[in-house]
């Protein structure tokens, strides 16, 4: 840390990635990414000649991709918001819609890492709501509050998800909050609460490209909201980076959109496997949650979760490992193709019958 660091910053602990690694090729299952490449729509928007308009800024009001968004999910344009990666939109709700003790922010304790990095950056009061014993989020600790609510459904690391019918409870009981649902891993067995939005004004559903759409690397999000809270979002957008998604990205993800079949292709078969290798893990002796994400968190008694961990990663297989004290046991699997949740099964085999 520099001498010049703010002191607002000082004490901030940020978020910490799920590795990368460079040093040799992983069956990489630890950060969620589709197994499957982009469509080939995609590849064939994404070439040489627009390559060469980089010296060009690109579109501020991403004016086709917000068109083919809307389309596929019966909005307007003005209901739709894009950023680069919906980490991004996170950010900028955090700053929008939360604001010190006036307006803290509710989430669950065991939830996506980031939500209490932004509450932090901010500034903003938070509550780390428990889950319940078997990891489900107890729909009743966010009704009636005096606070904006952030959940992730289905939620992470844990994949399990709310019903519409529990979202919209959250929603209508707390008519002078806003709502925040995180669909990162709604399109492999959710219920996309992106109906609602039309319903209710305090409702903001945030999604990404990265997961169901094969884009993570190209960073690309999206929110569907009532227009009032989209202009919000797009005030914050111009008055920090407006250019904040490049051309070839606006590109690629114009095409996804068109080729939508493709991914949710893709999704039954991820869905499929997610199955077959929980059923195949529960054999084993592992405890698996019911995920309706693209991921398994499983435990087995016969070995530790970071243990398990290491002895994966020794023989190539990244999958993701959280220290928090409530799930040290687990281990997040992201669902990849048939030949990798061979290998991962072989390995556990091998792992488990080694000790
Ligand atoms: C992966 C993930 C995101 C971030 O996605 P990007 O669009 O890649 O920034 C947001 N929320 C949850 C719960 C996620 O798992």
């Amino acid at each position: 840390m520099s001498r010049f660091l703010s002191s607002r910053y000082r004490d901030l602990e940020a978020y910490t990635p799920g590795e990368q690694p460079t040093d040799m090729q992983y069956i990489k299952l630890n950060t969620n990414e589709s197994p499957y490449p982009p469509s080939a729509a995609v590849l064939e928007a994404v070439n040489a000649e627009e390559v060469s308009r980089l010296n060009l800024y690109s579109d501020p009001t991403c004016k086709k991709l917000k068109a083919a968004l809307a389309s596929l999910y019966g909005k307007k344009s003005e209901n739709i918001f894009v950023s680069s990666g919906s980490d991004d939109i996170l950010n900028f709700s955090f700053m929008a819609f939360c604001e010190g003790s006036k307006r803290p922010v509710r989430f669950p304790e065991i939830s996506y890492g980031f939500y209490s990095v932004y509450a932090e950056l901010h500034g903003v009061d938070y509550t780390a709501v428990p889950l319940s014993e078997d990891f489900s989020i107890n729909v009743e600790d966010y009704c009636h509050n005096d606070a904006t609510v952030v959940i992730a459904n289905p939620n992470a690391p844990t994949g399990i998800a709310l019903t519409l019918a529990e979202v919209e409870k959250i929603v209508t009981s707390n008519p002078d909050q806003l709502v925040l649902i995180d669909e990162a891993y709604v399109d492999f067995g959710g219920e996309s609460a992106t109906v609602l939005t039309d319903k209710y004004d305090n409702l903001l559903v945030v999604a990404t490209f990265s997961k169901s759409r094969s884009l993570a690397g190209a960073r690309l999000g999206f929110a569907i909201a009532n227009e009032q809270i989209i202009a919000d979002l797009e005030k914050i957008k111009y008055s920090t980076n407006p250019y904040s998604i490049n051309r070839l990205t606006l590109l690629a993800g114009e095409a996804a959109v068109r080729d939508n079949g493709y991914y949710m292709d893709n999704c039954k078969k991820i869905i499929e496997m997610r199955e077959y290798t929980q059923k195949a893990l529960r054999e084993l002796g592992f405890y698996t949650t019911d995920s309706k994400a693209n991921f398994i968190f499983a435990k087995s008694e016969q070995i530790g979760g970071e243990e398990l961990y290491l002895a994966l990663k020794q023989r190539g297989i990244l999958v993701r490992h959280f220290t928090k004290e409530k799930i040290k046991d687990f281990n997040r699997i992201t669902v990849g193709t048939r030949d990798q949740m061979d290998a991962l099964l072989e390995a556990i085999r091998e792992i488990l019958g080694r000790k």
